[in-house]
């Protein structure tokens, strides 16, 4: 998402937060894009795919609309700590094409 009040047409690199987390994107701060500018940071991310492909645990309600691909799909979703959602799928896809980034660094949890 974006920082609140700010140009959009001057869209600057802090001013583009985590959905999950409102964190602010910085240098070296891994980030994938869902749909209409939602935002998932490679820290969510890795609580996200712990939770949901590892421990197969969700801690959102089934059936939320996921921020990501603005979705309301039956499986397991993970909550982050602004009250967004994302689904099972968006999680594993974001998973996928971060680990496929070489600028990052960034590893699906084991
Ligand atoms: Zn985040
Ligand atoms: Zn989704």
């Amino acid at each position: 998402m974006h920082r609140p009040g700010i140009d959009p047409e001057n869209v600057r690199m802090e001013d583009v937060l985590c959905d999950f987390c409102a964190a602010p994107w910085a240098e070296g701060v891994p980030l994938v894009e869902g749909h209409r500018g939602a935002v998932v940071c490679g820290t969510c991310l890795t609580n996200a795919y712990r939770a949901l492909v590892l421990e197969s645990r969700g801690t959102a309600s089934p059936g939320e609309e996921c921020r990501l691909c603005l979705e309301r799909r039956n499986e397991i979703m993970w909550l982050g700590a602004t009250g967004a959602s994302a689904c099972l799928r968006c999680v594993r896809q974001s998973a996928g094409v971060l680990a496929k980034d070489p600028d990052y660094g960034w590893k699906r949890p084991v």
